[in-house]
């Protein structure tokens, strides 16, 4: 359902050039894929977001919020409703007493990674290098390195479907492998709300000690990951948590399959690469490929841990 002109007319009345129509969904994704949003929003501070989500409710219009877009694949088609992006008063991170940082949902994982060893806190050292925004990393329980964001996640604020801002202790979620959900005696949805918030709870190390692990990490990913082309990270979710799913993929005779332009990477089995031109639709037939190769070999069914959305 395409939004409506007078609605269009509220947007922009209130976001003037924050809002976008019709707006290509791939200079905003790191796979560089995606049709248009029939609406993209940037919202600045709390008031802004909380208006959004009780306007997208009233008028009965489905949203959708980007982080970084780093691991997503936005459909040919496009995104129907309102993507919600966040800037400038969604980034503020900071440090409440000896060992507690918060970090806005729209600050950069790698900017909270910075500042942890800035201040000689360790504890985010695994999430070095993976791109994206606080935001989106808590949604997807981000991780490398055996470590993920439940190690250090102490408490979320969210806003939910009706408007209202709620904080959630560890204790209330759930986390899974690249999934948080709540608890299941909340009986609540998480994917209907937004994180605005996160508080990360970390410990002393001597910044020197941090920065040196920081480059070996950093160093260990340039070498391990293709670099110089458009991607979202591991394409697939290792099968139990166990299993590498590059690994199965390699030994199926899954590199260097190609589809127009999408491209299992040669470098690391378990990324698919847009080499400049891919559409979603290439990278979707190769994902079916690559699944049905690893299954006939292996008998298991490889499942994305790359969010597929839109038509
Ligand atoms: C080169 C490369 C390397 C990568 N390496 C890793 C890695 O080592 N480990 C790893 O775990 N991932 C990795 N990724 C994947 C990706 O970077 C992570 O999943 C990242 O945490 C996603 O953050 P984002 O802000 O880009 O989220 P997006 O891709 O924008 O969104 C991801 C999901 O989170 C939701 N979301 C985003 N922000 C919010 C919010 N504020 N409130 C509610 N929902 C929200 C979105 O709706 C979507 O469902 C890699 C990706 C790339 C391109």
């Amino acid at each position: 359902m395409a939004i409506q002109s007078e609605l269009k007319k509220q947007l922009k009345n209130r976001f003037f050039d924050r809002v976008r129509f019709d707006e290509p969904m791939a200079p905003h994704t790191s796979f560089r894929v995606g049709g248009p949003a029939d609406a993209y929003v940037t919202a600045t501070d709390e008031n802004e977001m909380t208006y959004l989500i009780k306007w997208v409710k009233e008028n009965n219009l489905p949203f959708f919020i980007i982080g970084g877009g780093t691991n997503l694949l936005v459909k040919d088609q496009g995104i129907r409703g309102v993507v919600i992006s966040m800037a400038d008063g969604l980034v503020k991170i900071s440090q409440h007493g000896a060992t507690v940082l918060s970090a806005m949902a729209g600050a950069s994982l790698s900017a909270l990674c910075r500042f942890a060893i800035n201040h000689g806190l360790s504890g985010l050292n695994f999430a070095l290098g993976i791109p994206g925004t606080v935001g989106g990393a808590i949604r997807m329980n981000a991780g490398a390195w055996k470590g993920d964001m439940s190690d250090v996640l102490d408490s979320i604020r969210i806003i939910l479907p009706d408007g209202s801002i709620e904080s959630v202790d560890k204790t209330g979620l759930t986390f899974s492998y690249r999934s948080l959900s709540f608890a299941a005696e909340n009986r609540r949805d998480l994917s209907s709300c937004v994180i605005i918030e996160g508080r990360f709870l970390l410990s002393h190390q001597r910044p020197e000690f941090l920065k040196a692990k920081a480059d070996s990490l950093l160093n260990a990913r340039k070498k391990s990951q293709p670099t110089g082309f458009a991607s979202a990270g591991c394409f697939f979710k290792n099968p139990d948590n166990r299993e590498s799913a590059g690994k199965l993929i390699d030994l199926a005779g899954g590199k260097n399959l190609r589809v127009g332009d999408a491209e299992v990477s040669t470098k690391h089995a378990n990324f698919i690469v847009n080499r400049g031109r891919a559409t979603a639709e290439d990278i979707l037939r190769l994902m079916n490929i690559v699944q049905e190769a690893v299954f006939k070999k292996f008998n298991i069914m490889l499942e994305p841990e790359v969010k597929i959305v839109g038509d």
